[in-house]
């Protein structure tokens, strides 16, 4: 592993989640010229999912591996709602397709198989929700106590069941989320056999970087953006660490812009991007519905600012309004459901659009990052129900859809 900040090199071995020089961030580096020529070929011959890349993952032994079968999620063509918005070629990486219904479990299976390669006797995470269900759920697979730190009152109802069903033991910190994270870091620091598994672990972000093979794999080409919903930026970063493995590796010859979202009461990233600062100024009390992004502190953004620039993306907040409409247009036209920080990412695309960036023909790519069953509350919330009793009659079951034929389509 390598500081991003002062370039402190350190082997594999104990458990670390910061320099102990400069506490920077750490990265996961391979020595690609050590690898084998025709790993693709490899890999063509394993199913896809995150295990399918295991050459470029950090754990040595795969008798250890923790698996639930993550990964291997489908990639939609969404052409309904892309022709609805002008854009030819939208798809959309449902992320919600994975073990517990989130990305996170990408990072979870190599983190969790790092805890027992260390010999770890705990797991801890501080958590909006989906990192404590996907921590809870690959413990328990691997017989580890796992303990999560939830804000409290703040978080999905699908989650809290999830963590509660897995057997997670589940600590509601007084407080919002960037307090919880920062009682996680100062315990891990102190207690050597609990293992830390929020996105600052860089291992946990190495099985999140197989989104990018994954999406290289399934559309046989290179995105020219990958729209990410940003909240802790780890997943952002991940996601352009894999891109750039495959550049290095020469297995592609191209690079995707990377485009963050944040939502408009919890963008420290984006105001961060947009003055050209070099640091972000973190938001006290973060606002937005999308608890997933209610992040006031990004733990990875020094990563993200620098994907971001690299790749010569952007970061672009929307608001809860535009994301509500964005759920609901995905929902409404493609069948995809997704909850509401995965929203975020339609709903940057068609800012993208709104503020004329993008002509129609590109390669678009929205991570959708989590399943819209986490978190059923916001739909009853916030969408106009439309559930009209009629008695048990035929002839009033065909009024109805006398009236239904009249009325004209559902506009976005
Ligand atoms: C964790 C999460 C995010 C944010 O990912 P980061 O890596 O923290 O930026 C976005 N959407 C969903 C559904 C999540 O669970
Ligand atoms: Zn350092």
């Amino acid at each position: 592993m390598i500081c991003i900040e002062c370039g402190a090199k350190y082997l594999d071995g104990p458990s670390r989640y910061w320099c102990d020089r400069c506490n920077g961030l750490l990265e996961v580096v391979f020595d690609l010229e050590m690898l084998s020529a025709d790993i693709s070929l490899s890999w063509k011959k394993r199913p896809l999912g995150v295990w399918r890349y295991s050459e470029l993952l950090p754990v040595r032994d795969p008798r250890t591996v923790i698996s639930l079968g993550e990964g291997g999620t489908r990639l939609y063509h969404c052409d309904r709602l892309g022709s609805a918005i002008g854009l030819k070629r939208l798809f959309v990486k449902n992320e919600g397709d994975n073990p517990t219904g989130s990305f996170k479990d990408r990072g979870m299976t190599v983190g969790v198989s790092k805890a027992i390669e260390l010999g770890m006797k705990y797991t801890i995470c501080a958590s909006t929700g989906n990192t404590s269900a996907s921590l809870a759920a690959y413990s328990a697979k691997a017989g580890l106590k796992c303990v999560v730190l939830i804000p409290e009152g703040k978080i999905a109802l699908g989650k809290i069941a999830q963590a509660i069903a897995y057997g997670a033991r589940i600590v509601a910190i007084k407080g919002g989320f960037d307090d919880t994270m920062r009682l996680v870091k100062d315990i891990c620091a102190v207690h050597p056999s609990v293992y830390l598994l929020n996105s600052i672990n860089p291992h946990r972000l190495e099985g999140q970087k197989t989104i990018a093979f994954e999406l290289v794999d399934q559309l046989k080409a290179v995105p020219d953006y990958v729209v990410v919903p940003v909240g802790n930026a780890g997943n952002i970063s991940a996601i352009w660490k894999g891109f750039k493995e495959l550049y290095n590796l020469g297995m592609i010859d191209e690079l995707p812009k990377m485009v963050g979202i944040q939502a408009e009461g919890a963008a420290p990233l984006v105001k961060a991007f947009k003055k050209g600062w070099k640091r972000v100024e973190p938001v006290v009390d973060p606002k937005t519905k999308a608890s997933a992004i209610r992040i006031g502190h990004p733990v990875n953004w020094k990563k993200a600012l620098r994907a971001v620039k690299e790749s010569k993306g952007l970061f672009e907040s929307v608001s809860d309004e535009e994301i509500l409409r964005a759920q609901w247009a995905l929902a409404s036209h493609e069948g995809i459901f997704i909850e509401p920080a995965s929203a975020a990412s339609i709903a940057g695309v068609i800012k993208l659009r709104d503020l004329g960036l993008l002509d129609g023909d590109e390669l678009m790519v929205c991570i959708a990052t989590g399943n819209g069953l986490k978190d059923p509350k916001y739909v009853l919330d916030n969408y106009e129900v439309r559930i009209v009793r009629i008695s048990a009659e035929l002839h009033k079951l065909r009024e109805y859809l006398m009236e239904l034929e009249l009325s004209g389509n559902l506009k976005i």
